[in-house]
């Protein structure tokens, strides 16, 4: 038996993107502990704790539909999306390059609308799936500095209800969790200025864990009357936004 069924569960097959490390990595192991059978997808094609990989890369079309192939044909159709993997390239607008603008936008809003289609296909065969994207608190609040981030963000939002509209009929659910500052490399890069800047905002007075918006994904990918919903995980920061 293999290590994703040893709680009894057999709930299908759940692919993670930029499930090597961070939020995604933890998402994994959770959704691994819940009884799903998780194939993590990442840029090097290899992941930690023994999952199971395939490489990708979600900026690019071609590779998402390469990837998507590999896991329907080495495991089994995808019964639920986790569209995690995501960049910063933050600095005031008036620096950004486009460079900066066009990365952002083409991983994180670009790479999780293409994710959720290619993952349509064996949803509506299999009249059902879940996809949860992984957006950020500052899809509402903006942040300074952020403008491509914020933007990529908050375009999840609008992708997401669409979606939830489109395919409700044939029991796929797609929602988005927002997560506020979670402990990860992403957050690593902040100085001790800013952290405490933040710090002040967060009711909490803590960032998060990544394994407490594991939790929130992975009750996502079982909640089977919940869609168009985004759910803040972000210790008050956003105040339910
Ligand atoms: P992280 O530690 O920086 O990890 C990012 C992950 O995304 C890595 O696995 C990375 O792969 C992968 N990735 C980046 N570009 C990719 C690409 N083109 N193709 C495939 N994989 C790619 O970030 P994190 O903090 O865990 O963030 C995960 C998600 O949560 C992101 O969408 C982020 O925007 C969101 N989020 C994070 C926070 C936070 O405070 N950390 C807050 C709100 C939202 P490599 O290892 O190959 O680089």
């Amino acid at each position: 038996m293999s290590e994703a069924v040893t709680v009894g569960l057999d709930r299908g097959i759940a692919f993670v993107t930029g499930g090597n490390r961070g939020i995604g990595l933890a998402t994994a192991l959770r959704l691994r502990e819940e009884g799903w059978t998780v194939v993590v997808g990442s840029r090097s094609g290899e992941a930690p704790e023994g999952l199971a990989s395939v490489q990708v890369d979600v900026s690019d079309a071609a590779s998402i539909d390469s990837a998507f192939t590999e896991v329907e044909e080495r495991f089994g159709p995808v019964a639920c999306l986790v569209a995690n993997a995501g960049i910063t390239r933050d600095t005031l607008l008036m620096r950004m390059t486009d460079d900066d603008i066009d990365a952002v936008l083409q991983t994180n809003l670009a790479g999780s609308i293409r994710l959720s289609r290619r993952a349509m296909k064996g949803m509506i065969r299999a009249k059902g799936g879940s996809i949860v994207l992984v957006g950020s608190v500052v899809w509402a609040l903006g942040s300074a500095g952020q403008v491509n981030y914020a933007a990529s963000k908050a375009g999840l939002v609008g992708a997401a209800r669409s979606l939830a509209r489109e395919v409700g009929s044939r029991g796929i659910r797609v929602n988005v969790v927002a997560p506020g500052f979670v402990e990860t490399d992403m957050t690593a890069e902040l100085d001790d200025s800013q952290r405490s800047a933040i710090l002040g905002g967060i009711p909490l007075g803590r960032y998060a864990q990544a394994s407490e918006i594991a939790e929130v994904v992975a009750f996502l990918a079982t909640a089977s009357y919940v869609t168009g919903a985004v759910i803040p995980v972000d210790g008050g920061l956003g105040m339910g936004h």
